[in-house]
């Protein structure tokens, strides 16, 4: 249980009902504070919605940085047991790469050094892999010589997520949830002590959290504040239900795969991952004919079953990648929590939020911090490390 602090007095609204506001307010509320919350559209609706929600910690990354994201994973776990829920998925993930060429050195070369850090990572044959782990995949021997199998990875459902968390949040924790926009931030040079909703209603707050995803810079120049996000936009698609057992997160070249309940395949690549802002998802466009013909490919029993229906997400990408997560140093009230993989970040970011703002000495954030972007400072954070 988180302590309680200083919380216990404190009103605070979050802006944003995805994955990490919907985190945020609901460990806060537990913690003993005044939570409000409030989204413009449905809880979920927007970034965290349309992701691919892949839960990993897989990547040319600091220690602390993988730390943050494996100390994440297990605080998933431990949220989905608190709330009895249905949305986790931690059977691991699966990885390959062709069996030519740079890239397999480069996996190779990345797993052995989360091993170091406590990762755990099984190598198959494909052979061994048809037979005893992922019996829906078909992969060419020529082609692949191992598939690793890292173990913490896997996938949540964020709308399911969610929805448990605000349900226990107010139902429980007295936290309420308001369908409205934040059109102004209310205040005085310096500081802000509250929002205003399109509605024309003023809330007040001792800390207004930004948990907005992509639209968080414009809602900080509110309060004239600099917040330095870019956003980036990305494609899925979800195939119609069809029995072909997949049952893992499947990181392949040109594919990406994993469940997405009721017999679907939520499936994208690489170069879907990130496209140009006007780029409309169809059948017809040609990096999705490749996805498809891929996943008949790697996929047999899923040859004849089409793509029912396109995402299209923009996610939120601090400047230098790491999560934008406390107090700005020029406005006092306002609080970011601002990252990129906020499904995998989410749980644990939650909980580091709750000891942030009930222990002025906390550090557990110092890497994190959105003073690192302050003009003059020489930054030290993870980017250098
Ligand atoms: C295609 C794609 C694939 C991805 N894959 C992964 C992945 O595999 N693993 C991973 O960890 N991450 C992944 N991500 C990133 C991840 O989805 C995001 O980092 C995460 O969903 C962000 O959650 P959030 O709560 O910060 O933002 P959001 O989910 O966008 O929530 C912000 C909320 O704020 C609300 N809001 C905005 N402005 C206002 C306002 N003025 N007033 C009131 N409410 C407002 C919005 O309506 C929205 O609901 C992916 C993203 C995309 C686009």
């Amino acid at each position: 249980m988180p302590s309680l602090g200083v919380l216990a007095d404190a009103r605070i609204i979050v802006v944003g009902a995805g994955a990490v506001g919907s985190c945020a307010a609901y460990r806060l509320a537990q913690a003993g504070a005044t939570v409000t919350i409030v989204e413009r559209g449905y809880p979920g609706g927007a970034t965290s919605g349309n992701s691919f929600a892949w839960l990993n910690a897989l990547g040319n990354f600091p220690k602390h940085y993988y730390r943050l994201r494996t100390n994440s994973i297990r605080a998933h776990r431990e949220l989905e047991q608190e709330l009895s829920g249905d949305w986790l998925t931690l059977n691991g993930g699966l990885h390959w790469v062709s069996s030519t060429g740079q890239s397999q050195f480069e996996l190779t070369e990345s797993l052995k050094r989360l091993q170091t850090w406590g990762a755990r990572v099984d190598a198959y044959t494909p052979d061994e892999l048809a037979r005893s782990v992922e019996p829906g995949l078909s992969l060419e021997k020529e082609e692949v010589e191992t598939v690793f199998h890292i173990r913490d990875e896997g996938w949540l459902q964020p709308a399911l997520m969610i929805r448990s968390l605000l349900h226990r949040a107010a139902g429980e924790y007295g936290a309420r949830v308001i369908n409205a926009t934040v059109t102004e931030m209310l205040g005085g040079p310096g500081e802000v002590t509250g929002v205003v909703l399109d509605s024309g209603d003023r809330l007040e707050a001792d800390v207004v959290i930004l948990a907005a995803g992509p639209d968080s810079p414009g809602l900080a120049s509110l309060a004239g504040a600099v917040l330095p996000v870019e956003t980036n936009f990305g494609i899925l698609a979800v195939t119609a239900p069809a029995p072909a057992m997949i049952q893992h997160v499947v990181i392949a070249p040109d594919l990406f795969i994993r469940p997405d309940g009721g017999g679907r395949i939520l499936a994208t690549s690489d170069s879907l991952l990130s496209v140009p802002a006007d780029m409309v998802p169809s059948a017809e466009l040609p990096e999705i004919k490749k996805l498809r013909d891929r996943l008949s490919e790697l996929v047999p029993g899923l040859y004849d079953v089409p793509f029912e229906a396109f995402r299209r997400g923009v996610r939120a990408l601090p400047e230098d990648g790491y999560p934008i997560v406390g107090f700005d140093p020029g406005v006092n009230g306002l609080y970011y929590a601002v990252m990129h993989s906020g499904i995998t970040l989410g749980a644990g970011m939650a909980d580091l939020i709750v000891d942030d703002l009930s222990d002025p000495d906390f550090d557990g954030l110092a890497h994190y911090r959105p003073d690192r972007f302050t003009p003059g400072r020489t930054f030290q954070g993870p980017a250098g490390e």
